[in-house]
């Protein structure tokens, strides 16, 4: 049975094909936000571009999610006006960002009365530094020590180049640069197990300072913005640049997993692919193949290569810890709004307050009123809790920040945690390059070597340096 769905070649009863068949035919192996800015910079270059997903939706770790309840993503996602590469490639796929996605302004704002802060980027485009000391100025719940404090961290790491020589944690930074309790509280933490989903005395000072210089240190204001999705999260890239790379004679799989990869002469490489997609188990040849899997998928992929010894590289892959995200959806009258889209929230498990941040669902997409998501970011502790013991604590929790006994009562909540949401982004983390050493296989995602911790940003930028890869020579 000759699968015409699938760009590579089927080999002849003899397992032999026709090199000339499969020289432009490249594999990538997973569906999620790598794999796809590969698959689309690949099929812009001429490539004949197969791309193979193993679940039936998608997107991977970025992806919608269909419950008993309603359709939901399997986490809430924010990007930044610092996303450069997701935003060209969703751009290059059609993809309508104004529509796609609300900007906002960089903020930090805590429900009133909650004795938090209020801290927004002003929306004029004043270069940096300048628009965080116009924010400063204006912000509400910072003493005048926590202002100053915050402009001296700002500075020191300008003057820095926001370099470190030797990497620390995120806390012994904070301490270096005397920042005070409060700020330490209401703002870095928070933001560095947004952008990190580390705790800070376990995160990487460098990559908190990568984040930071892109962001709240950039001198293009808009790169600070925060932009929210209001459609889905398969729907604002892997489903756009899918279509993409079926206009130019590609193939998308989904429920199509990959179960080996053997090299053949030296010069193609055979997968055995399994699944409903391609109707029990299937061999196809490609010259080339992009590994976009989680870090310990690609390590069971590579481990197996017949005569290829990947011993070191596999132990770099199973070396990343995971780190959980959890998401708690709570449902609500259709007219319950809150007054802005998100909102930081002070999380304090020993008073069962787990909550970081709140997103009213409601004000991205009109389909969701009345939704509500909160996030638990390095969710470990609080996803041991049952579910309903902890979408009752968020609940609560919510009715007493914002003062409003009704978020008490959520009509339905849906907990979703994804406990290898990242990989702990820890000060010094060995990260391996794109290359695998081996011709013409390349791999691909957040993992791999490159400024940002593991984000939307990191896994497309390491998408599109797999693809220059093999455009560069490592395809014959
Ligand atoms: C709840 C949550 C919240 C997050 N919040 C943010 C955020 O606010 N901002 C941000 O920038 N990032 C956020 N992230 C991180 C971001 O989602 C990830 O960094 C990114 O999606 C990783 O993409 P990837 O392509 O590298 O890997 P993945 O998304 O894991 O893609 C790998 C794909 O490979 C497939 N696969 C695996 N093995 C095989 C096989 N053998 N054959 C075929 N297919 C296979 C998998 O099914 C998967 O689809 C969050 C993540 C989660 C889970």
């Amino acid at each position: 049975m000759v699968d015409s769905n699938i760009a590579g070649t089927p080999a002849d009863k003899r397992g032999h094909t026709d090199p000339s068949l499969t020289s432009r035919a490249i594999a990538v192996i997973g569906a999620g936000w790598a794999g796809c800015a590969a698959a689309i910079e690949l099929a812009r270059a001429g490539y004949k571009v197969t791309l193979l997903e193993a679940g039936r939706t998608l997107g991977g770790r970025a992806r919608r999610v269909e419950t008993d309840r309603a359709q939901l993503d399997n986490g809430q996602h924010i990007l930044l006006g610092a996303y450069s590469e997701s935003l060209r490639l969703m751009k290059l796929a059609g993809v309508d960002l104004d529509r796609a996605l609300l900007t906002l302004p960089l903020q930090m704002r805590y429900p009133a009365n909650t004795h938090g802060m209020d801290f927004v980027a002003p929306s004029l485009p004043l270069p940096a530094p300048l628009h965080l000391l116009a924010a400063l100025l204006k912000a509400k719940g910072l003493t005048r020590e926590d202002k100053l404090s915050l402009g001296r961290f700002s500075t020191a790491a300008r003057w820095m180049g926001w370099r470190l020589n030797t990497d620390c944690s995120v806390s012994e930074l904070l301490q270096r640069f005397d920042q005070t309790e409060r700020l330490i509280r209401l703002m870095w933490r928070p933001l560095c197990l947004a952008a990190l989903n580390t705790p800070p005395e376990r995160a990487s000072a460098q990559v908190f300072l990568n984040v930071l210089r892109d962001s709240l240190g950039a001198r293009r204001r808009r790169a600070s913005d925060m932009l929210l999705p209001r459609v889905d999260l398969s729907k604002l890239f892997p489903e756009a640049a899918c279509a993409y790379l079926e206009a130019r004679g590609g193939a998308v799989r989904s429920g199509a997993k990959v179960q080996a990869i053997r090299c053949i002469e030296g010069r193609l490489w055979q997968l055995d692919i399994s699944g409903a997609a391609v109707g029990g188990t299937w061999s196809t040849y490609f010259s080339g193949v992009v590994i976009a899997t989680g870090a310990s998928q690609a390590a069971a992929l590579l481990h197996d290569i017949p005569g290829h010894d990947t011993a070191q590289l596999c132990c770099q892959l199973t070396a990343f810890a995971p780190e959980a995200i959890t998401t708690v959806y709570l449902q609500y009258d259709a007219a319950t709004r809150l007054d802005l889209p998100f909102y930081a929230l002070q999380d304090n498990p020993f008073n069962h307050h787990y909550g970081q941040f709140v997103f009213d669902r409601g004000q991205l997409d009109a389909a969701q009123a009345g939704l509500l998501a909160v996030i638990i970011s390095a969710s470990g502790p609080a996803a041991a809790q049952p579910q309903e013991l902890l979408a009752e604590a968020v609940a609560v929790q919510l009715a007493v920040d914002f003062q409003r006994p009704e978020l008490g009562r959520p009509a339905w909540f849906k907990v979703i945690t994804e406990k290898r949401a990242t990989y702990a982004c820890s000060p010094g983390l060995a990260r391996p390059a794109n290359a695998t050493g081996l011709p013409g296989l390349v791999l691909a995602g957040d993992y791999t070597a490159g400024d940002y911790p593991a984000t939307l940003e990191s896994a497309v930028r390491s998408g599109v340096a797999a693809a220059t890869l093999l455009r560069r020579g490592a395809v014959q």
